[in-house]
């Protein structure tokens, strides 16, 4: 078994969380390893808010699309479309997108392998031992067994995260809903309606019990998908009322593929040792919207932060404040995000009405200057006021719908 010298870091996961966290390592000096299962592109509408392409310099060519209005569709049909306001929602597609950020941490000094995480072992010094199967790239099989000695370890393995499983407690109280969504070519003659700027989000009962279903354009493709905490649902045939709904039934299916959604922050990200979890691997997709790249591209930059202050003082429990950090920041938007879900996306009744809603304006800039920005505006209390007094009339049935 191979042990060379020691890593200061080793990140397993090259998703968002990881090329990030790795990245932010790697730009701080330290001896950072990249490790990435690699061999699959992750299933993702791909929309990022302009804070995203903002805060981590994401360059204009690996926009394949840019939204300007998001419509919404209620279960009469009735339909609200909403302008993006001073602004886009950008669309990547995640195999370039990935790959990007994975080449962006390389550049920047991290040392990149292909390989499945398997294990963490100690020394009998107490260092950890990262277990996995080696595997050069474009090649099948398994792999081979090999090991690395690493004084910190970021877990951004994604939903599911095995490092999540084996080192960090309460890691099974993960919340799910799984998504599913099938890649289309863009037809050459359009349907009637067809935007390529537009994202429509579907709150109807047939495409989802309890969460939407999408269609998001991508330039020369589209995403259509949709998602569902209840098993007993079909996402695909959901899917297929989408498409049919949109006139894109008859449109090439490139890739069909799905994967879970965690909408619940774990109640812990470390090990209070050497390991310290960012993204899916920690559990934070927003609830109701299930944006989750941006989040883990914030949890990969806080995690390094953490990790760098342990490889800094030596103290354990600087891997603490990567989640302190995050929930200070967007655990209220968590929470509320989370109520809104359970209360607006239960009944069709209760779906119509929250269309309705976002016909106001106050409701739009609001609602959008939260999404694009992370933050609330402040500028206009007047507004705030005045959404919650139309939110309790809907809530109580008062409004008209
Ligand atoms: C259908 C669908 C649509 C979505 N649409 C959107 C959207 O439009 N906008 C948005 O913001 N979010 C969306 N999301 C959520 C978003 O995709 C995730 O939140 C985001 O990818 C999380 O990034 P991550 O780096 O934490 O994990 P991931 O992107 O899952 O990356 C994990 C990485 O770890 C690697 N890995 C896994 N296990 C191992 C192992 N054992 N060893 C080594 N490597 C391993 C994988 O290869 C992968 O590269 C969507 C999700 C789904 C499923």
């Amino acid at each position: 078994m191979n042990h060379p010298d020691i890593y200061d870091a080793v990140v397993v996961g090259g998703g968002p969380a990881g090329a990030t966290a790795a990245h932010e390592l790697a730009r701080q000096g330290h001896r950072v390893l990249l490790l990435d299962r690699a061999g699959r592109i992750k299933p993702c509408g791909g929309a990022i808010p302009p804070r995203l392409i903002r805060d981590f310099d994401i360059p204009d060519h690996l926009l394949v699309a840019k939204a300007q209005c998001a419509r919404m569709v209620a279960p009469s049909n009735h339909r609200v479309d909403i302008p993006i306001d001073n602004g886009f929602v950008g669309m990547v597609n995640r195999d370039e997108f990935d790959e990007w950020l994975r080449q962006r941490a390389a550049q920047a000094g991290a040392e990149r392998r292909t390989g499945t995480f398997s294990r963490i072992e100690r020394d009998a010094d107490g260092t950890a031992v990262v277990h996995f199967m080696a595997r050069p790239p474009h090649t099948r099989g398994e792999g081979t067994p090999d090991s690395v000695r690493a004084k910190c370890i970021v877990g951004a393995d994604g939903a599911n995260s095995e490092v999540a499983k084996q080192e960090v407690p309460g890691a099974d109280k993960g919340k799910f809903v799984f998504a599913y969504h099938e890649i289309v070519r863009a037809p050459e003659h359009k349907p009637a309606g067809y935007d390529a700027t537009r994202c429509d989000v579907f709150y109807q009962r047939q495409v989802s019990p309890d969460f939407y279903g999408w269609v998001f354009p991508h330039g020369d493709t589209l995403s259509i998908g949709t998602g569902s905490a209840d098993k007993g649902f079909s996402l695909k045939t959901a899917t297929a009322l989408l498409r049919r709904m949109s006139g894109l039934d008859g449109a090439e299916t490139l890739r069909r593929e799905g994967a879970p959604l965690p909408l619940k922050p774990l109640p812990h990200w470390d090990n209070g040792r050497d390991v310290v979890l960012a993204g899916d691997a920690a559990g934070v997709v927003a609830p109701a919207s299930g944006e989750g790249i941006y989040y883990a591209m914030l949890g990969g930059q806080l995690a390094a932060q953490a990790a760098c202050e342990l490889l800094q003082t030596g103290q354990a429990s600087a891997l603490k404040q990567a989640r302190k950090r995050f929930m200070k920041e967007h655990g209220t938007v968590f929470w509320v995000l989370g109520m809104m879900q359970w209360f607006w996306y239960t009944t069709d009744r209760r779906r119509e009405r929250f269309v309705k809603i976002c016909e106001d304006r106050d409701v739009q800039q609001l609602t959008f200057e939260s999404y694009m920005n992370k933050k609330l505006t402040r500028k206009k209390p007047m507004a705030h006021v005045r959404i919650f007094f139309k939110d309790v009339a809907h809530l109580l049935g008062l409004a008209r719908v």
